[in-house]
C-alpha cells in the first residue's frame, strides 16, 4: 500500500472555552489509555468500543449512545487510517473536525476518546505485515472497487482491538460490507469481542449521514438524496425474476439526478453478498449503491 500524507495527528488542538457536559478522558497514546483502564479497573466485558475516523455526526453518536445504554464504559477512537485509503486525494481531503468531535462526544457522555497519531498506531510503519484472508468479500463491491481497502480496515481494527480490550464493538450498518468483513476478522484473529451492528442513521430527506457529506456543495447535497430514492424505487418495483433492468434503471436515475459516475447499483444476497441478478422471490436481499458526485464517493445500502 502506498503511503499518503494527512496531517490528522498534528491537527489536534485542545478546544478552548468548551463547557464540558461531562468529563471525557482523552488519550493520545496506547500507554495512557491502558494505564487509565487499569487504574479504573475497567475490564474487557464492561467496555464498549466505537472506532471512527472522526468528523462525527449523529450516526456515530447513535453508536456511542447505544454503548452507553448497555451500561458499558464507552470508548470512541478517532483515527483517519492511511492504510485503508486507495485514493490519496480522498485521504488528503478527509474532513478533520477534532474540536467539534470532542464537543459532540462530551455532549452524549462518551467516557474516553482515543486519539492516536499515525506513529502511535503504526510504530513499525504502515506497511502491512499480514494478509487477512477475506475470500469472496474482497472480490465484490467495495472489495473490487477499492483495492486494498479492506486489508487496511482489518489492519487498523486488529491493532485497535489489541489496544482497546472491549467486550463489544459497535458498528454501523451504513458500511454493510465492512460489518461483514469485521465479523469475519474477529473470528479469525480470534478475539473475545462481540460485534453489535446498529441501523443507518439518515437525514430527514433519506440521505445516509456520512462524514463525506461535508464535502458536498449545496447543489450536490440536494442531488445526493437520489441514492435513497433509487433504493426505494428498487424496493417498490422488485419482482421475482430478472433484476438487472431494475438495477440499471435505478443507476440511470442517479445519473439523471446529477451523479457523475456509478461504481455499482446492485442487488445481493443479504447474508453472503453474492450478487443476485435473478431473484427467486424469497432470498433476503440488500441493495448496495456506490456513486460519485464530483470527487465525492458516497455509499449506501438498504436491506429488503
Ligand atoms: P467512519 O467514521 O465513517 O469510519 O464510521 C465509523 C463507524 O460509524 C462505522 O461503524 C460506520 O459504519 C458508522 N457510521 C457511519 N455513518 C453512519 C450512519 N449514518 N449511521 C450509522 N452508523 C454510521
Amino acid at each position: 500500500m502506498q503511503k499518503y500524507t494527512n496531517t490528522a495527528e498534528s491537527q489536534y488542538i485542545a478546544p478552548k472555552g468548551l463547557e464540558p457536559i461531562s468529563i471525557m478522558i482523552v488519550c493520545t497514546t496506547v500507554a495512557a489509555l491502558q494505564q487509565h483502564l487499569q487504574q479504573q479497573q475497567i475490564t474487557r466485558s464492561k467496555t464498549g468500543f466505537v472506532p471512527t475516523m472522526g468528523a462525527l455526526h449523529q450516526g456515530h453518536l447513535a453508536l456511542i449512545e447505544q454503548s452507553l445504554s448497555l451500561e458499558l464504559f464507552t470508548i470512541c477512537s478517532i483515527f483517519v487510517n492511511p492504510t485503508q485509503f486507495n485514493n490519496p486525494d480522498d485521504f488528503a481531503k478527509y474532513p478533520i473536525t477534532i474540536a467539534n468531535d470532542i464537543r459532540l462526544l462530551e455532549s452524549v457522555g462518551c467516557h474516553l476518546l482515543f486519539l492516536p497519531s499515525v506513529q502511535e498506531m503504526y510504530p513499525q510503519g504502515t506497511q502491512a505485515t499480514r494478509h487477512y484472508e477475506l475470500g469472496f468479500l474482497e472480490t465484490v463491491f467495495e472489495g473490487s472497487h477499492r483495492p486494498g481497502h479492506f486489508q487496511g480496515v482489518c489492519q487498523v481494527v486488529h491493532r485497535l482491538l489489541n489496544i482497546v480490550p472491549c467486550g463489544k464493538m459497535l458498528l454501523g450498518q451504513k458500511d454493510y460490507q465492512q460489518c461483514m468483513v469485521l465479523t469475519q476478522l474477529v473470528k479469525t484473529i480470534p478475539i473475545a469481542t462481540e460485534i453489535i451492528i446498529a441501523p443507518t442513521v439518515r437525514e430527514a430527506d433519506g440521505l445516509a449521514m456520512s462524514s463525506r457529506n461535508m464535502r458536498l456543495n449545496p447543489e450536490q447535497r440536494q442531488q445526493a438524496t437520489a441514492i435513497y430514492k433509487a433504493m426505494q424505487f428498487i424496493k417498490s418495483k422488485l419482482q421475482p425474476g430478472d433484476t438487472t433492468t431494475l438495477a440499471s434503471n435505478a443507476a440511470q436515475q442517479l445519473l439523471d439526478a446529477g451523479f457523475t459516475s456509478i461504481d455499482y447499483v446492485s442487488l445481493a444476497h443479504a447474508h453472503t453478498l453474492e450478487p443476485i441478478t435473478d431473484w427467486d422471490g424469497s432470498t433476503p436481499l440488500v441493495v448496495l449503491v456506490a456513486a460519485f458526485l464530483g470527487e465525492v464517493r458516497l455509499i449506501d445500502n438498504y436491506v429488503i
